[in-house]
C-alpha cells in the first residue's frame, strides 16, 4: 500500500478543521493521496452510492445531521471504503456507536496528530482488504473462482424471493461432467484442476453473453455461474421466459464444452450432462429445487450422457421438439425451403379476379409441408418472422412483378401480404417496404398489407402513425381476420384502412345463423359507411356467396373459387378464369 496513491474523502462542515486536517495530511511524508474536502451533509449523499474513495473520513457534527446519519447512509448505499468519524471534545460515547453502525475507527480531533491520523487511515484500509480477502475465501472456490455452494446458496434464495415478488421464473442447471474421475486418473490431478479452471471460464463467459438470451427485462438479477465441488457446477438463470430459454442456454453449454481443451500439452474433450428445474414448476423452495434439479441431472447421465434433461419428462420432448423446430427454421430461411402460394380474390359483382394473398408454407425436408399456424407464432417467438417476413415481401413483390411482365391481360391486380405483428412494432417496416419498392420497381398501389385486428388495436396511437406512413407511400392496408378481435367502430374510424377482411369464422356460419349473417350485414354496412371495401374470408359454398353478394359484400376470396395455388399456377387460372368470364360462363 506503500506506494499506491489513495483517494480520501473528508466531510467536515468547517473550513478550519478541513484546513486542519489537509495540514496534517500533509504533514504525513510517505503516504501519497488525493484529498477531497465535501462541507454539506446533502452534498455527501451524492457520492457515496457509487463511492470511489479508499477511505472516507465524516466529522461528527455536520449541521442538523451528524456523521452517524451519514454513515448509516454510506452503509445503506453500499458504499465499500472504510470510514473513519471524527469527534470532537464532549462527544463522548459516541466512538462505540459509530463502531457498532459499522465504523472503521474513530479519532478525537483534539488529540489527531500526523502520526496518528497515517496509522488510523493505513489500519483502516488494511483491515478492510483483509476483510475481504476472507470474505472471498469464504464465498468463493478457490480453485476456479467461482462463487461456492455458500455463495450460490445465498444468490438462489436472493433469485427466489425476486421471482417470487414479480411473479416470473427462474431455472436452475445442475451440470456434472461426464467421465471426469477417468481424466483425472489417466492424466493427473494438476491437468484435472486445469481442466476444471478451464471450464469454469466457458461457464462464465458463456453465461455472461447468454445472459442476453434468457433476459427480457432490464430489471434482471445477474445470473450465477457456481462451483459446487468437484466437478458439479450449477447455472442460475434469472427472469426467464420460458423453459425454452433454460433448453437453448443448456444446449449452447454442451456445445461450447464439446471444443476440446488444451491443457499443458494434452487435448482434452469433456461433455457434461444438465439437469434442470425450473422455479417455480418445479419447486418453490431452494432444496426441492435442487434436489430436482439434481435429479434431473442423473436422468440425464443414465440416459447416455452428454445432453440435457428437464425435470418434469414431459418437457423434455417440446423442448426438444420446439429447438430442433427453431434450428430448422433458421436453416430454412437460407436453404429455400420456404415458398409462397397465392390465393386468387375475385370482385363479387363482375366476377374479375383483383389479387391474391401470399400465404406461406415451410417445406420441411423430413417432416414434409408445415403450414403458418404452426411455425409463425414460433417465429414470431424467436424473432425469425422478421426475416422471413422480408422475404415474403420481397417474393410477392417480385412475383407480382413477374406475372405482369409475363402477361399483363392476366395478372392479378394487387398482391396481398400478411404482416405479423413483430414486423410491426420493429421500427423499420416503412425503411424496408420502401427499399422493396425501390428494388423490385413494383407501383405501391399494387401492394396490400394484411394486418390483424389485434396488432392494429394493441398500440392504437402508435399504430396510427406507422399506418398513415405506410398509406402515404401509396400502399393499400386492410384489416385481416375482422370480427375476431375487439375492434370497435369507433377505433376503425382513426385508422387509413382501405379494406376489411371478414374473418372465416362468420362466414362459416352466415347460413344456418341468423345471427351471423346480421354482424356479418352490419359490418358490410359499417364499413361502406367509413368508405372501406368489405372482402369476406373463407367463402365455400354458393349458399355463403349468394347471401354475401345479396348484402352488398364487395369481393370475396375461399376455397369456392380455388385454394391457395403456387405462383406458376395462378397465371394458368386467371387465363382460364377470364375466359370464362368471357363467354359468360360465371358461376
Ligand atoms: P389469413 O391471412 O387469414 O389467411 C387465410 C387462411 O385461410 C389461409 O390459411 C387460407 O389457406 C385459408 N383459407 C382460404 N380460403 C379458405 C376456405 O375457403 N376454407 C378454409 N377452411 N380455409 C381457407 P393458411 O395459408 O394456412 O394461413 C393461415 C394464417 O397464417 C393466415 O391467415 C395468416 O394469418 C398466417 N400467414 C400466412 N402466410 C403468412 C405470412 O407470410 N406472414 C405472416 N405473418 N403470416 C402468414
Ligand atoms: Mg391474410
Ligand atoms: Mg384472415
Amino acid at each position: 500500500m506503500t506506494n499506491e496513491r489513495i483517494k480520501i474523502l473528508l466531510v467536515d462542515d468547517d473550513e478550519d478543521d478541513y484546513l486542519l486536517t489537509k495540514d496534517l495530511f500533509s504533514q504525513i511524508s510517505n503516504l501519497s493521496y488525493d484529498l477531497e474536502w465535501i462541507s454539506s451533509y446533502c452534498d455527501a449523499l451524492k457520492v457515496l452510492s457509487g463511492c470511489k474513495f479508499d477511505i472516507c473520513l465524516f466529522d461528527y457534527r455536520l449541521g442538523e445531521y451528524t456523521g452517524l446519519d451519514l454513515l448509516r447512509e454510506a452503509v445503506s448505499a453500499g458504499c465499500k471504503a472504510p470510514i473513519i468519524l471524527l469527534t470532537g471534545q464532549g462527544d463522548n460515547g459516541i466512538d462505540i456507536e459509530a463502531i457498532k453502525r459499522g465504523a472503521s475507527d474513530y479519532l478525537n480531533k483534539s488529540e489527531i496528530t500526523s502520526q496518528l491520523l497515517e496509522r488510523a487511515v493505513r489500519y483502516a484500509i488494511e483491515r478492510k482488504r483483509t476483510e475481504e480477502r476472507i470474505v472471498h475465501m469464504a464465498y468463493y472456490d478457490g480453485l476456479t473462482n467461482l462463487p461456492n455452494r455458500s455463495l450460490f446458496l445465498d444468490r438462489l434464495s436472493q433469485a427466489l424471493a425476486h421471482s417470487s415478488r414479480y411473479k416470473d421464473s427462474c431455472a436452475l442447471l445442475f451440470i456434472d461432467l461426464d467421465n471426469f474421475k477417468r481424466i483425472n486418473d489417466t492424466l493427473d490431478h494438476r491437468t484435472g484442476d486445469l481442466l476444471l479452471q478451464g471450464v469454469a471460464e466457458r461457464l462464465n463467459s458463456f453465461v455472461r453473453s447468454a445472459d442476453t438470451i434468457a433476459r427480457h427485462r432490464v430489471r434482471a438479477l445477474a445470473s450465477t455461474v457456481a462451483r459446487l465441488g468437484g466437478d458439479e457446477f450449477t447455472v442460475l438463470l434469472t427472469e426467464i421466459h420460458s423453459m425454452q430459454d433454460a433448453a437453448k442456454v443448456s444446449q449452447r453449454i454442451l456445445y461450447s464444452l464439446s471444443n476440446p481443451f488444451h491443457l499443458d500439452g494434452h487435448e482434452v474433450f469433456i461433455t457434461a450432462s444438465i439437469g434442470i428445474a425450473l422455479y417455480p414448476a418445479d419447486g418453490e423452495d431452494i432444496d426441492t429445487l435442487i434436489k430436482n434439479a439434481d435429479t434431473a441431472m442423473y436422468h440425464a447421465k443414465n440416459n447416455g450422457k452428454n445432453h440435457f434433461q428437464f425435470y418434469k419428462f414431459s418437457m423434455n420432448s417440446t423442448a426438444l421438439e420446439r429447438l430442433n423446430m427453431e434450428n430448422d427454421l433458421r436453416r430454412a430461411i437460407t436453404g429455400n425451403e420456404l415458398s409462397l402460394l397465392y390465393q386468387p380474390r375475385i370482385n363479387i359483382g363482375s366476377g374479375t379476379i383483383v389479387g391474391a394473398e401470399a400465404l406461406i408454407r415451410w417445406q420441411h425436408p423430413e417432416l414434409g409441408l408445415i403450414s403458418p399456424a404452426r411455425f409463425i407464432p414460433l417465429a414470431e417467438e424467436t424473432g425469425l418472422i422478421i426475416p422471413i417476413g422480408e422475404w415474403v415481401l420481397k417474393t410477392a413483390c417480385r412475383q407480382k412483378r413477374e406475372w405482369h411482365r409475363k402477361d399483363p391481360v392476366h395478372a392479378p391486380v394487387s398482391v396481398s401480404v400478411n404482416i405479423s405483428g413483430h414486423q410491426f412494432s420493429q421500427g423499420n417496416l416503412v425503411n424496408i417496404m420502401e427499399k422493396i419498392l425501390v428494388d423490385t420497381g413494383l407501383d405501391p398501389s399494387c401492394l396490400e398489407l394484411e394486418i390483424t385486428e389485434s396488432v392494429i388495436m394493441k398500440n392504437a396511437d402508435s399504430t396510427v402513425a406507422l399506418l398513415h406512413k405506410l398509406k402515404d407511400m401509396g400502399v393499400k392496408l386492410s384489416m385481416d381476420d375482422f370480427g375476431t378481435g375487439y375492434s370497435s367502430f369507433n377505433y376503425l374510424k382513426r385508422f387509413p384502412l382501405d379494406i376489411i377482411k371478414i374473418d372465416r369464422s362468420f362466414i362459416k356460419d352466415i347460413t344456418n345463423s341468423p345471427r351471423d349473417a346480421a354482424i356479418i350485414k352490419a359490418m358490410i354496412v359499417m364499413a361502406h359507411t367509413l368508405e372501406m371495401k368489405v372482402v369476406a374470408e373463407g367463402v365455400e359454398t354458393e349458399e355463403q356467396l349468394s347471401l354475401l353478394q345479396d348484402m352488398g359484400c364487395d369481393e370475396m376470396q375461399g376455397f369456392l373459387l380455388c385454394r391457395p395455388l403456387p405462383a406458376e399456377h395462378v397465371h394458368e387460372f386467371l387465363e382460364i378464369w377470364d375466359g370464362m368470364l368471357i363467354n359468360n360462363e360465371k358461376p
